[in-house]
C-alpha cells in the first residue's frame, strides 16, 4: 500500500489562490479543507487578465478547458495615450501558445472561481463557507483553526489564503497595507453599451498623468471589462471620501474622447483603494505558510495577482509531495515552497510598483516614456518574457 505523501492541509480563504492551493493539494491525492468566511464563493463582477505562467497551471488542473469556452483570447495588448487618444506601442498575443506554450486569456472573474470550485468539488475537498477565521494555532503536532460561530477545523498544516488584510499574515509579520492613493473602478458591461473604438479584441491600456483606463472584451466577446484608476487628490487631503464619483469624473476630464465617454458606461457602484503591502520574504513557518495576496499583495499593474497565486499553488502541491516522497517532515515542504516563491513573488511585487510610475508619469517625464514606447520594436519581449516564460524557480539563498 502506497502512503500518503501529502500532508492534511487546512486553507483558510476561498479565492483563486485558495481554491487553486486546495485544487493543486487535491489531485495529487491530499485531503484539503478549505474555510471561506462568506456565505458562498464568489468574486467581483470585474474581468481577470491570465498570462501563460497561469494558463499552463490551469490546464495541468484541467481547468483551462472548462474555461476557455467562456474566455477570450485577445489580439494584443495595446498601451495607448488618454489624452491624446493615439496608440503608443503593443504586443502580439495570438502567438502565446507557439512562444510560451499556453494561450494569453482573458475572462470573468466568477468563470474563473467557479471552473476552481468545480475541480475542487470534484477532487474530494472539504468545502466550508461561512466560516470566519478568528483564530490558528500550531500546537506542534497539528494546526487548530477556530470561527467566530466557535467551529474548530484541525489539520496537519495550514496555508493562509485570506488576501490583502490577511489574519494569518499578522502571526508572522505586523505590517499594515500600504495606500498608494490611487483608487479603481471596475466593472463588465454588454458589449452592445460599449462606444465604438480601434478594435475590440485587443486589451488597451490608456495612460495618462496620474490614471489609466484598461479595457477588453470578456464572455466570448459578449461583454467589455472597464477598470478607470486615479490618483485621488482628496486622499492626499486626508479627506474620508476620497476617490468619490465626482473626483473619479474631474480626473479624467483632461483625456480624449473615447475615454471620457467610456466612463459614461463604467460602474460607479463600488470603488477600491490601491493597496500592496512590502514584500517579505518569511512566508512559513512552523506548520504555517501564506499565499497569494495574503503573502505578495500587489499593485494590479501587471495583471499578475492572480497569476502568481497560481504558481504559489502549484509550487506549494510539489514542495510538499518532494517533502513527504522523501521522507521529510510537512514544515520543510512549506519551506521550501516559501524559498521557492518568495524572490519571484517579491520581484513581481516591485515591478509592479515601478510599473504604476511608469504608466502614470506626466510632463517631460512623459515626452520621453512616449518617445521610447513607440520606437519600441513591437516584437521585443525582453519586458515580459521573466513574468510568462517556463524558467526553473528561482531561490533565495537560506
Ligand atoms: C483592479 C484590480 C485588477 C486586477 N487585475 C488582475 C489581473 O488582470 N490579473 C491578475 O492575475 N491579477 C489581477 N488582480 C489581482 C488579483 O485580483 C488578486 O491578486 C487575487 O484575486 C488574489 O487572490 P487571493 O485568493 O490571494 O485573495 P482574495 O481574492 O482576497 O481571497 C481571499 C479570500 O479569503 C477570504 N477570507 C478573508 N479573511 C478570512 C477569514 N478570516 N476567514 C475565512 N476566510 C477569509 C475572503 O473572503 C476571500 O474569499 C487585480 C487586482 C485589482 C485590485
Amino acid at each position: 500500500m502506497t502512503e500518503a505523501v501529502l500532508p492534511e492541509t487546512l486553507v483558510v480563504g476561498g479565492g483563486i489562490g485558495g481554491l487553486a492551493a486546495a485544487l493543486c493539494l487535491a489531485v495529487r491525492g491530499g485531503a484539503v479543507t478549505l474555510v471561506e468566511r462568506s456565505k458562498s464563493f464568489a468574486e467581483v463582477g470585474a474581468g481577470i487578465q491570465l498570462a501563460p505562467n497561469a494558463t499552463r497551471i490551469l490546464r495541468q488542473l484541467g481547468v483551462l478547458e472548462q474555461i476557455l469556452p467562456v474566455a477570450v483570447r485577445p489580439r494584443r495588448l495595446v498601451l495607448a495615450d488618454a489624452i491624446e487618444g493615439r496608440e503608443l506601442t503593443s504586443l502580439e498575443l495570438t502567438d502565446f501558445p507557439d512562444r510560451y506554450g499556453a494561450p494569453y486569456l482573458v475572462l470573468h472573474r466568477n468563470d474563473l472561481l467557479s471552473a476552481l470550485l468545480e475541480g475542487c468539488q470534484r477532487a474530494g475537498v472539504s468545502l466550508h463557507t461561512d466560516a470566519h477565521v478568528t483564530g490558528l494555532e500550531d500546537t506542534g503536532d497539528g494546526v487548530v483553526v477556530t470561527c467566530a460561530d466557535g467551529r474548530e477545523f484541525r489539520a496537519q498544516i495550514a496555508v493562509g489564503a485570506d488576501g490583502l488584510h490577511s489574519r494569518i499574515r499578522k502571526l508572522f509579520t505586523d505590517d499594515e497595507p500600504v495606500n498608494s492613493g490611487f483608487v479603481a473602478y471596475r466593472g463588465a458591461v454588454p458589449m452592445e453599451q460599449v462606444e465604438r473604438h480601434a478594435d475590440l479584441r485587443d486589451v488597451v491600456a490608456w495612460l495618462g498623468p496620474g490614471l489609466h483606463l484598461v479595457q477588453y472584451p470578456l464572455r466570448s466577446g459578449r461583454m467589455y471589462n472597464q477598470v478607470a484608476v486615479f490618483r485621488s487628490q482628496a486622499y492626499g487631503r486626508g479627506e474620508p471620501d476620497y476617490g468619490n464619483p465626482a473626483e473619479l469624473r474631474a480626473a479624467f476630464a483632461g483625456c480624449s474622447e473615447h475615454v471620457r465617454e467610456s466612463l459614461g458606461t463604467l460602474s460607479i457602484d463600488n470603488r477600491w483603494p490601491m493597496l500592496d503591502r512590502p514584500p517579505i520574504a518569511g512566508w512559513a513557518y512552523g506548520r504555517l505558510a501564506l499565499l497569494g495576496d495574503a503573502a505578495h499583495p500587489m499593485l494590479q499593474y501587471l495583471a499578475q495577482g492572480a497569476c502568481q497565486a497560481l504558481e504559489d499553488a502549484d509550487a506549494l502541491a510539489a514542495e510538499l509531495a518532494d517533502a513527504g516522497q522523501a521522507g521529510r517532515p510537512p514544515a520543510e515542504g512549506l519551506t521550501a515552497y516559501a524559498a521557492r516563491r518568495a524572490p519571484r513573488a517579491n520581484r513581481v511585487q516591485r515591478t509592479a510598483r515601478t510599473w504604476g510610475e511608469i504608466w502614470h508619469v506626466d510632463g517631460v517625464a512623459k515626452l520621453i516614456r512616449d518617445e521610447l514606447l513607440q520606437l519600441r520594436d513591437v516584437t521585443d519581449h525582453k519586458h515580459v518574457a521573466w513574468l510568462y516564460e517556463e524558467s526553473p524557480p528561482e531561490r533565495s539563498a537560506s
